[in-house]
């Protein structure tokens, strides 16, 4: 009865910080300060050696306070507290979602390489793979939650790219259908893809379920990537982003984001601590209010398909995925209306008490039409595809209570 591992949600309210550094505050105050006093010039040079990797921290030595692009109480507690969702070594927090991605891409990727990415990805992760990284001479090539390991690697090997791709990056489940992609296979495809002088780095965009019900590292995945302005930040009210995992992989984040400078700053830190608090029961309510919210769905007239992966079953081919990679259906959850834009527009509009807006996760519910949208971007093609027709809705599902979520749903498919 010495020990104990608390669960996570446990520890969100007092890992990492020392109250008696700050006073006894009870919370950790908002460190808004650009650097930090060395008690004398041995530990300023102490501190350095440690920050510019010159030397390893022994084991009992606290990272030294610097200067808040280098590391900042706000962010140092939040990093220790979300890597226990996730049990990654360490964590990176950034100023967005969006500098999270491009910055590991810029890390594991040189001129030559190659990225294979799953289809669809968020737009902006779309954007910056296929129009920004080619002008650095560094080329995506996409695969659908369709193709098998063994159709993967043939396209792989069709166009001669088996010794030019580098990372493997992934978002599973995808948005906005809940495709569902296999870690493990993405882990046995790097695996015949590695040399020993190269290995290919895995990276999973775990901002769609959120930290707690999908952990991709314990499948194989080397970093795994938030835009922590969903699920993590979750009340709408800040722009962030996270990095996770192993640290051989994280001191080179870590590394670049200093050099980048897209750290984020104390008073996002502080929001960020603020709502993992919560976080857990946040998911939880959402979670549930979203399979109601998707059996109701499930038996309406004016409703031709359901994307919801509370409703898979055996004979679904991402079933034993799904069993094997999550622990809960997630609070996102689309739909196809019988009809098309048209109809689908009626209903957003006729929306009393959710919101129209794109990004997801947070505790208010939201509606949105991916096709005009969010996922605009994607080509025809790919739209086909991916299933996201002119009929589709996306919907996260908020807090609230869930018999007005479904009332609200229901007046405003009346009006179609
Ligand atoms: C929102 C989002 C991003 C981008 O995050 P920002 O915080 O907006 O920069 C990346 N991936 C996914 C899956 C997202 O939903």
């Amino acid at each position: 009865m010495h020990n104990r591992d608390f669960h996570p949600e446990s520890l969100m309210m007092t890992h990492g910080y020392k109250p008696e550094l700050s006073e006894g505050a009870i919370k950790c105050p908002i460190f808004q300060t650009s650097t930090f006093v060395f008690k004398n010039a041995e530990e300023g040079k102490a501190f350095f050696e440690v920050a510019y990797g010159k030397r390893e921290k022994d084991p009992h030595e606290e990272l030294g306070l610097i200067y808040s692009r280098l590391n900042n109480p706000d962010l140092q507690i939040l990093e220790e507290r979300l890597s226990l969702w996730d049990k990654a070594d360490e964590c990176c927090v950034f100023e967005s979602g969006m500098s999270a991605i491009s910055t590991v891409m810029l890390e594991f990727l040189r001129p030559g390489d190659v990225i294979l990415y799953s289809k669809p990805v968020y737009g902006g992760t779309d954007h910056f793979v296929n129009k920004v990284l080619p002008e650095y001479g560094i080329n995506g090539l996409g695969f659908t939650s369709e193709q098998s390991k063994d159709e993967v690697l043939e396209m792989i090997k069709s166009k001669d790219l088996r010794s030019k791709v580098k990372v493997i990056y992934i978002e599973t489940p995808a948005n906005p259908t809940n495709a569902l992609f296999d870690i493990e296979m993405c882990k046995e495809i790097a695996d015949e893809l590695s040399t020993p002088d190269q290995e290919v780095v895995i990276v999973v965009d775990n901002t769609y379920m959120g930290p707690l019900w999908q952990q991709p590292l314990k499948h194989g995945a080397d970093l795994v990537v938030y835009s922590a302005t969903k699920y993590i930040g979750g009340h709408s009210d800040l722009i962030a982003g996270a990095v996770l995992g192993k640290s051989a992989h994280m001191q080179r984040v870590r590394r670049l984001r200093t050099f980048l400078g897209n750290m984020a700053g104390p008073w996002t830190g502080w929001l960020l601590m603020r709502s993992l608090e919560t976080l857990k029961i946040r998911m939880t309510q959402q979670a549930e209010n979203a399979k109601h919210v998707a059996d109701f769905l499930l038996n309406h007239p004016k409703v031709e398909k359901v994307y919801y992966l509370g409703h898979l079953t055996e004979g679904d081919p991402s079933y034993k995925t799904y069993k094997n990679q999550l622990s809960c259906a997630g609070a996102m959850v689309s739909f196809d209306v019988k009809g098309g834009e048209k109809e689908a527009f009626k209903f957003l509009n006729s929306l009393k008490l959710m919101k129209l807006a794109v990004s997801l996760g947070s505790t208010e519910s939201l509606a949105e039409h991916p096709a005009t949208m969010t996922h605009s971007d994607v080509s025809d093609e790919d739209r086909d595809l991916l299933h996201i027709s002119d009929k589709l809705v996306r919907l996260s599902i908020g807090v609230e209570h869930y018999s007005d979520i479904i009332w609200d749903i229901e007046q405003a498919l009346e009006q179609i």
